[in-house]
């Protein structure tokens, strides 16, 4: 397994134990507190399989060739391992777990199967991704899809940007408080984010 793989495996790893032992109080409170969230990616598929659908299907599927796809090392949150830990049955987790420790070949996402991504709530990271021809050919010439765009990135941004409590930070605070600690907990290790925290907090401090 590449690097990449091993930390992907070892928070997922995490995710399925922690889960494991909880009962079902437990879990049916972590999923109210995904509620919101669950709710903006269904507006963001929405708008996608609206605006987006047909050039997608033409460009990435048909011709197999994807923008996004093809990397790698896409950025997985943490709060994104966990979020898709809970909306998946063990079953597909499982064959998610074992296609992360395939022999990485090629330079396609570790993550993308024969029937495309393995994900059932992707990563927030692949969600807002639009190529540029996409941009270009769909946004461009239709204002008022530009705005609900906009509108659908900046909920996007207000569960994982720390300028205030936010959904990514409670969730991996969760699973800190349990013992847990993975390099993917962005929200707690990233030197960019912690700043944007601190800057948060002195703000309210001084208001
Ligand atoms: S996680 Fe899924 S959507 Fe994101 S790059 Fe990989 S295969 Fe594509």
């Amino acid at each position: 397994m590449t690097e990449y793989q091993k930390e992907q495996h070892e928070a997922l790893e995490m995710v399925r134990k922690y889960l494991s032992g909880l009962t079902a109080d437990e879990l049916a409170d972590l999923g109210a507190q995904i509620a919101g969230y669950l709710s903006f990616r269904h507006d963001v598929d929405r708008f996608l399989e609206k605006h987006f659908n047909h050039l997608c299907t033409e460009t990435c599927y048909r011709s197999r060739l994807s923008a996004c796809c093809t990397r790698e090392g896409i950025i997985t949150f943490f709060a994104d391992v966990v979020i898709n830990a809970l909306r998946t049955p063990e079953i597909d987790i499982q064959l998610l777990d074992e296609r992360l420790q395939l022999p990485h070949q090629g330079n396609k996402c570790v993550y993308l199967g024969e029937q495309g991504c393995l994900w059932q709530v992707k990563p927030l990271v692949c969600e807002m991704f639009l190529c540029a021809k996409a941009e270009k050919e769909v946004l461009a010439n239709n204002p008022r899809a530009q705005k609900a765009w906009e509108t659908l990135k900046l909920r996007g941004k207000s569960f994982r940007w720390p300028d205030r409590s936010v959904l990514f930070d409670s969730l991996e605070e969760i699973f800190i408080a349990a013992g847990y600690t993975s390099s993917l907990m962005y929200l707690h290790n990233s030197p960019g984010l912690l700043r944007v925290k601190k800057m948060s907090s002195e703000k309210c401090i001084r208001q």
